[in-house]
Formats: structure tokens, sequence, C-alpha cells
């Protein structure tokens, strides 16, 4: 009886095999369907330390210092984004096109897209550094966003400046407590800093107060940042990487950028081996050290081509020659606040 039914089963399970990996063949189909049918990628998401997830990677809005903003040339960015898959988008008061971002969400959750998947971070500037300052100018932010409340509100620096370029001291721990206020309001979902650096961060905690559930910093080749990537690994903190492209392109590399540049030989020759461009390699590089990278494009083809870096995985001997590049060079230094107190980074360049 035994040797019958151990024959018959052995006479079957090719046939089970077989519809198993039709199974996991249709399911596999199905998947790439989803995630890459029109062009549409759904970007993994990363937990916050508040409970809430991120998506990881956002779509960036800032023009740059000597831009003007025309009048719907981030809207149209931000339409072209969440029809290529971005869910998150990162702007902030002080970029002057949160208006810009708030109809171009308006068009698409009236195309059908929820509120609650979409992730919007914007920025407290340094103009309101007060603690009862804060949520009036959330909700100026929100007004322009047409929003009732963002996801992520970040201090865009820890260094206060009046409107007529006066230094205001208040100290940032009190900035912190204002929008803590601000979260306790639920007009910000989940709160976080911009340009703090490690100290700062072990102030805060020290006081007591919430730890930030990210920190956004300047994050690309040139300026990898491992020891900080590594107390906010610790301290379980998102970290989300502004400028990512740093100064591959030629159009915005200063004079003193160390290399690389997007036609750097072995760059190409790692993207071409994929099937992608240097900037997605730069881009997954990110990704892969674990940070959220801001990609800012205005260019159709590009914010898709941006977001299309979560098919691939970089080996070590990839990923080693990438760590190269690392040179403690930032892009964007912001020397005008260099003898502020609060002046986050190191003082030498
Ligand atoms: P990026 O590193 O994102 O570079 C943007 C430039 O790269 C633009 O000129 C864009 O051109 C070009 N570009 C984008 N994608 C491609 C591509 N695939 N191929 C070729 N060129 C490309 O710089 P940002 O400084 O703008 O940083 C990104 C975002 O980070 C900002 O927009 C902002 O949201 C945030 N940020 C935050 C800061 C902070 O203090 N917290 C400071 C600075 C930035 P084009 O638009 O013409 O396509």
């Amino acid at each position: 009886m035994h040797a019958v039914l151990a024959k018959q089963a052995q006479s079957t399970q090719p046939d089970i095999d077989s519809h198993a990996m039709a199974r996991v063949i249709v399911f596999y189909v199905l998947t790439c369907l989803f995630y890459y049918g029109n062009g549409v990628v759904t970007p993994p998401k990363l937990k916050l330390n508040d409970g809430r997830d991120i998506p990881g990677i956002a779509l960036g809005t800032w023009l740059g210092n000597n831009t003007k903003p025309s009048s719907n040339e981030v809207e149209l960015a931000v339409t072209w984004a969440v029809e290529a898959g971005y869910r998150h988008i990162d702007t902030a008061y002080a970029y002057k096109i949160e208006d810009q971002v708030g109809r171009g969400l308006k068009k698409k959750m009236a195309d059908g897209v929820a509120r609650e998947d979409l992730f919007i971070t914007t920025k407290l500037w340094n103009d309101h550094h007060a603690r009862e300052e804060v949520v009036p100018a959330l909700r100026e932010s929100l007004g322009k966003l047409m929003l009732d409340y963002v996801d992520l509100y970040l201090i865009h620096w820890p260094c206060g400046q009046f409107d007529n370029q006066t230094y205001d001291y208040t100290d940032y721990l009190e900035t912190w407590r204002g929008m803590i206020d601000a979260k306790n309001l639920g007009l910000a979902k989940s709160i976080g800093l911009s340009n703090f650096n490690q100290e700062m961060m072990d102030r805060i905690a020290a006081n007591g107060l919430e730890k930030p559930a990210v920190l956004q910093v300047e994050l690309n080749l040139n300026l990898q940042q491992p020891e900080l990537l590594a107390y906010c690994r610790e301290h379980n903190i998102v970290v989300m990487g502004y400028t990512p492209f740093g100064s591959i392109f030629y159009s915005k590399a200063k004079e003193d950028a160390p290399p690389p540049r997007v036609d750097d030989p072995e760059l190409v020759a790692i993207a071409k081996k994929y099937g992608k461009t240097v900037p997605q390699v730069v881009l997954r590089y990110l990704v892969e050290l674990g940070i959220i990278p801001i990609p800012k494009s205005l260019t159709k083809s590009r914010i898709e081509q941006n977001i299309d870096i979560f098919d691939f995985k970089l080996t070590e001997e990839e990923k080693s020659l990438l760590k190269t590049f690392d040179k403690k060079y930032r892009t964007i230094p912001q020397h005008k606040w260099l003898d502020h107190p609060y002046y986050p980074f190191e003082k030498k360049q």
C-alpha cells in the first residue's frame, strides 16, 4: 500500500511542481505589470520612529537661489511625479513654490489619488524660530499647499534670522518645542530637522524632548557622511538626502568640486551594465546606504528616470568604488551663516 502511494506521489510530484512554478510565474508577471505597467513605479517605504511609513524617494522642488519661480513649472513637475509613482514631495516655505505644489497635488487628488497615499514634507523658515511662531508659520504653508496637514514638518536650518537679515539667536530647543506643538495639534503628522548636526540632536535628547523622526542633510557622492548616518541608524532617525547629484553635472559643478562627473568612465560602465544612466546609479547607491534621496527635476523624462531605480542592486565592489568619491565636499555649504552660533557644519571651508 505504502509503495503504491509512494509511487502515486512520485508520479504526481512533477505536476505539483509545475503548477507551483506556473503560479510563481503568473505572480511575478502580475507583480511586474503592477509595478512597471505604464511606467509607474511603486517605491519601497521606510518606518519612522513614530510608527508612520515614509516613501523611499521624494521629488525635490527647490529652484535654486537665483531662479525666480514662474507660474506653473513646479505644478507640472508634481503632477508628472505623481503619475510616475512618486508619493513623496519635498518642499519648503523658503522655495516660494508651495502654492504650485498645492495645485499639482490638488489636480492629482481630483484624479483619484488619495491624500493618505501622499507624503508631503515642508520646512519652517529661519524667520519664524520663536516657539509661538511655529504653528502660524505652518498654517501659512498649509494654506499655500491647500492641505489640512503635512506628513512631515522640518526645521529648515538651526540658524534663526529675521526678515531684515539680522540674526535671531532663539535657541533651536524653543523652535523644536514649537514643532512638537504643531504635531500635537495634528497639523504635522511627523516632525524632524534639516541641517542639524549630531551634537544638536544629542542636546535635544539630553533635554528630554521628543526625538526627531527625520534628519534631512546634503548627501551625494562627494559628501557621504558615514558617521552621521551611523548615528542616525543607531538612534532610529530616517535620513533624507538633499542635492543627491552633488556636482556630477558640469552645469552645477564649481571649479573646486572633486570628481566624478556624469561622464566618468567607471560610472558609465556600471550604468551600462544595468541598462541605467549614471544619475540612476548615483540615486541607487544612496538608496542602498539607507537614505531617502530627493532628486529635483522639472523635466518629465528625468522625473520618470529618477524613480526607476528599484529593480537593480549594486555589487559590493561597485559600492566600494562609489565610496572612494567621498571627499567631505559640500556642494551647498551656506557660508553666509558661518558666524551664527548655531551654524551646524565644519567651519574650515
Ligand atoms: P539635485 O541634486 O536634485 O540636482 C538637480 C539638478 O539636476 C537640476 O538641474 C535637474 O535638472 C538635474 N537633473 C535631475 N535629474 C537629472 C537626470 N536624471 N539627468 C540629468 N540631470 C538631472 O539638487 P537640489 O539641490 O535641487 O536638491 C534636491 C532637493 O533637495 C531640492 O530640490 C530640495 O527639495 C531639497 N534640498 C533641501 C535643502 C535643505 O536645506 N533641506 C537644500 C537643498 C536642497 P532639471 O530640473 O532641468 O531636469
